[in-house]
């Protein structure tokens, strides 16, 4: 899948594995016996994930990280308070009853209780994580108050934040009338409205500053004597004792730090916890972005704005993670091979650069996630957020690939799963589930890291001569680019590819997805518009008449289900080359009317009757939409007084985690 629509998704809050991923990946044969899937209720699913590469790292390494961790962790009650007022008395409450209830535990309202409560740690608080909206337990409030009763928790007024649905109504406030500010459960304001708030600012931006301070980012906005004031989350202020601990952890990381730009940049974080002065902020991102050789590399602070109503205030945010040395080891072979792909690539020698350059990836596992990224989080990571420092001092962007991992394996553990619902046969299963995984990262690398920059434009033809056609026809060159050496022997030479096969098993689930599968994602009557999924649909359909003759795929009925079966994957590869050859030299003469006739005529109708059945036949599956990590736990080993070791145990019980989270990172 494409790294574009990876983040697309991520930012559509999407749980990959139910809406795209589960056709895609692979076996994990280093995993064999692991579950990935741990707990499921209401609209989640919960996930573990592996750290490939952590016994790779030094015990430097290894502590630098688990005091980076630790000061993550001990950010999550912050997130908790900024979501609502009133989450962090909830969350002790409903801890309270889990940890000390002794009544009756497997009845059906304590069951509803409980999965109450696991959405309630899911959310980060009582309003859905992604939908915004508050939900409610689906025991009775008498029976929750006889909860709360019993472990001498009453409180009635918590009770009607809990059940009142006129209380809270919205994390966010999405209404269009009224006061955003006023509406919003968000902890960011109290006592000011909307009007106030953007006065108080309007008063101190300065419009033309070149390199613009982050104003409000760390504050929480109140009135005092009826006068607007900000309260600063710092040491000593709001947030203050959490901050404490955050600070005491990164200073033990500082000591143990890889190298002197990661020291100096914890330190300035240290300083701006202490000061809340946003300059330091300013300070601290721009020495972060300058450690580009760190294998441990961490976000913790206030960072996102898209909770707050106004767009301003930063969301605490805390994540840990270390540098995906197989898949880098893999880009680097294809960056250092980039003009022998180049100069045999099926297209004419005069569409082909003489000099290419690949691009090596970023790729990391994630160790740690915290605060807004726990447990729900985003698979790819782009930041700093202050547009002066990315174009001064650059930004850092990388894909987590041990979570989208996690997320393609776990699919593969449900009962119903896209694979088995779509994939003809039960070789065509076998060869996917041994190499489907692996074959589709390797198509990935070969398309970002090779496929985008290769090829050029004859002299004088326009950049933009492809028009509102170029960003489909830019992605099907580079998934084409892909495709074709997917199957060249020249991967398994490089110890790329495991087996002359396992192209095969791209090649059988890109036909099956292409030509079916992804509609999944279109309303029933709507055109197939999204420039990746028309790139798809593009080589699928194209190939499928191409080949019709020699019946390279073939379209089979059974049981009144349709599948797309590829018979001969020899041909199907020739036919790549050929699109390649032909889209490549539409893009290098900027032949307008070419590019938009093969996107009008492949691309963007959908056959009525293929695109109801695969939407009933997704329907069926029922999988849950959004997906969530707990963390492994990070183990000092001592031995003789001194730690030798950190060893990550995998736990698989999600409420355990929150619990132990509850107790030892309480901090407000
Ligand atoms: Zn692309």
């Amino acid at each position: 899948m494409d790294m574009d629509i990876k983040k697309l998704m991520m930012m559509m809050g999407l749980a990959l594995a139910a809406v795209s991923c589960a056709e895609k990946k692979g076996g994990d044969p280093e995993n064999t016996g692991f579950n990935y899937l741990i707990d499921q209720f209401a609209d989640v699913r919960v996930m573990r994930f592996t750290v490939p590469g952590w016994d790779d790292l030094t015990l430097q390494q290894k502590e630098y990280a688990y005091h980076l961790s630790e000061a993550a962790k001990y950010g999550r009650d912050i997130m908790w308070d900024q979501n609502c007022r009133d989450n962090l008395a909830i969350r002790h409450t409903v801890e309270a009853i889990l940890i000390g209830y002794e009544g009756d535990r497997e009845c059906e309202d304590f069951l509803r209780f409980t999965e109450y409560a696991k959405r309630l740690f899911f959310s980060n608080g009582i309003h859905h994580h992604y939908a915004e909206d508050k939900f409610f337990p689906e025991c009775g409030r008498e029976y929750f108050a006889s909860l709360m009763q019993s472990v001498g928790k009453e409180d009635a007024r918590l009770l009607d934040v809990i059940y009142n649905p006129s209380v809270y109504p919205q994390r966010r406030s999405t209404e269009t009338s009224g006061d955003i500010v006023k509406l919003s459960a968000v902890n960011f304001y109290d006592g000011v409205t909307r009007a106030e708030v953007e006065r108080y600012y309007a008063g101190i931006l300065k419009p033309k500053d070149p390199h613009p301070v982050s104003y409000g980012l760390n504050t929480k906005v109140v009135k005092e004597k009826g006068k607007v004031v900000e309260l600063p989350w710092k040491v000593g202020g709001i947030y203050g004792p959490a901050l404490e601990k955050i600070n005491e952890e990164l200073a033990k990381a500082a000591e143990v730090a890889e190298n002197d730009i990661q020291k100096r940049a914890l330190g300035l974080l240290q300083e701006y916890y202490r000061t809340g002065d946003l300059r330091i902020w300013d300070e601290f991102n721009i020495e972060w972005v300058r450690d580009t050789l760190g294998k441990v590399d961490f976000i913790n602070g206030f960072v996102e704005d898209y909770n707050d109503p106004l767009g301003r205030k930063g969301s605490w945010e805390g994540y840990v993670h270390i540098k995906d040395s197989v898949a880098s080891a893999r880009t680097e072979i294809l960056s250092a091979n980039a003009q022998w792909f180049e100069d045999h690539s099926p297209v004419d020698p005069r569409f082909r650069k003489e000099t290419v350059r690949g691009i090596t990836a970023k790729v990391v596992n994630a160790v740690t996630l915290a605060g807004d990224s726990y447990p729900s989080t985003p698979i790819g990571i782009n930041l700093p957020n202050a547009d002066w420092i990315r174009k001064e001092h650059g930004s850092k962007s990388v894909t987590i690939a041990n979570i989208t991992h996690a997320y393609d394996f776990a699919a593969r553990e449900c009962p119903k799963n896209i694979l088995d619902e779509f994939a003809y046969s039960d070789e065509e299963k076998a060869l996917y589930r041994e190499f489907g995984g692996i074959a589709d990262e390797i198509h990935t690398d070969l398309h970002e890291c090779l496929g985008h920059g290769s090829g050029q434009l004859l002299p004088g033809v326009s950049t933009t001569a492809m028009g509102e056609y170029a960003s489909a026809l830019e992605e099907a060159r580079a998934d084409l680019f892909g495709l074709y050496y997917s199957a060249d022997p020249k991967m398994v030479e490089l110890g790329i590819m495991p087996s002359p096969e396992a192209y095969k098993a791209e090649y059988s689930n890109y036909i099956r997805n292409g030509l079916f599968v992804q509609f999944n994602r279109v309303e029933l009557g709507r055109p197939n518009t999204e420039a990746h999924m028309q790139n798809r649909k593009l080589i699928a359909e194209w190939c499928m008449e191409k080949g019709a003759a020699d019946n390279v795929i073939e379209k089979i009925v059974r049981d009144g289900k349709t599948y797309f079966v590829v018979n001969d994957f020899e041909k199907l590869r020739a036919l790549f080359g050929e699109l390649l050859g032909e889209i490549q030299r539409i893009k290098s003469e900027g032949d307008y009317e070419a590019g938009k006739a093969l996107i009008e005529t492949y691309a963007v109708q959908i056959d009525p009757e293929l695109h109801k059945e695969v939407l009933s036949r997704y329907a069926a599956l029922g999988l849950k939409p959004y997906g969530g990590f707990v963390n492994p736990d990070i183990v000092p080993v001592v031995k003789d007084g001194k730690t030798v070791d950190y060893e990550l145990v995998y736990t698989d019980d999600y409420l355990g985690q929150m619990l132990y989270y509850g107790k030892k990172y309480a901090t407000l």
